[in-house]
């Protein structure tokens, strides 16, 4: 993960760290190949310009300048700062004081909603819980039919009402069944698009008003880097998302989307998706990543 950007900031270290004491100008340079290290991997640019402006006016005070290890404390201010810029702490799903919690997921086509509403129901399914998918996208009868396969898959309740029904309707009625089924998580898949669009975004509009959900998690693919990013900003903006779910990142990406969502979006990301599997889901440590990008 990340592989790139890990190997370079090794580099920058490694030479801080071969120095002893460190001058302004030592200092100066590193952040100087910071930045270009962020910006290569694809992180925005207005957050690269804030951390490497964060970082550089603790790497020049006092403490760190007068350290007899200052190359140290510069790699800990950079784990600290990388690990603030994701967020901090891990923000966990919300739950409903009134059964069932209601999870809306969207997201564009091909970013893995559908395989992570899988993969969200089997996560919910270790912790004994009971969740049901609920099938709302009705503009591609395979879904419908992939969403089952997967409900198979890792053994949950899947609901349908077909592709003659509006989705509104369908997520209503889905809930309804929870109840009376006894499933305290529903699970709500919605149609994705290739684009953002007008539409898209009015069905994701009426749903949400009519179920208030307790989360709505945007899926982005960790490959499209900031186009990820950009897709974030837009369906919060009409949405109002709670969280981000961002796949993929068991691929050749660079770290652009991780690295930026939080702090362009202020939604914390909640899951990471590593692979095909049903079982590769992974809760988002901000702490746990920033040690795994500085190796
Ligand atoms: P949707 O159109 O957003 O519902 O996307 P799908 O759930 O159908 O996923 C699109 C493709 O991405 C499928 O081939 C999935 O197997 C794949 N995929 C989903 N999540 C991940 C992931 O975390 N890692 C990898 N490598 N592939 C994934």
């Amino acid at each position: 993960m990340f592989e790139n950007l890990g190997d370079k900031l090794q580099s920058i270290f490694d030479s801080l760290k071969g120095k002893g004491k460190l001058s302004e100008k030592d200092v100066e340079l590193a952040m100087k190949e910071i930045r270009m290290a962020l910006l290569e991997a694809d992180v925005n640019y207005k957050v690269v310009k804030d951390f490497v402006k964060d970082i550089k006016e603790r790497a020049t005070g006092q403490e760190v300048m007068e350290s007899l290890t200052p190359g140290q404390m510069v790699i800990k201010i950079v784990n600290e700062e990388l690990t603030s810029l994701m967020g901090e702490k891990e923000v966990k799903l919300n739950i409903s004081s009134k059964s069932p919690t209601v999870i809306l997921m969207c997201g564009l086509q091909g970013a893995g909603k559908t395989t992570h509403c899988g993969k969200l129901a089997f996560h919910l399914l270790k912790k004994k819980k009971k969740p049901l998918l609920v099938a709302c996208d009705i503009y591609r009868p395979a879904a419908i039919k992939q969403l089952q396969v997967v409900s198979k898959a890792v053994g949950c309740d899947f609901f349908e009402m077909g592709d003659k029904v509006s989705a509104v309707d369908i997520a209503k009625n889905g809930i309804e069944y929870a109840r009376k089924n006894g499933n305290d998580y529903v699970i709500i898949d919605t149609a994705g698009r290739l684009h953002i669009d007008e539409s898209l975004m009015d069905e994701l509009v009426n749903i949400k008003k009519e179920v208030n959900p307790d989360d709505i998690l945007l899926v982005v693919d960790a490959m499209t880097g900031q186009d990820a990013v950009n897709v974030a900003e837009k369906f919060n903006e009409n949405l109002e998302i709670t969280g981000v779910v961002l796949t993929k990142l068991d691929g050749d990406t660079r770290g652009g989307a991780a690295l930026s969502i939080r702090k362009v979006t202020n939604k914390p990301i909640k899951f990471i998706g590593t692979g095909e599997k049903m079982e590769n889901l992974e809760p988002f440590y901000p702490d746990r990543m920033a040690s795994r990008i500085l190796g």
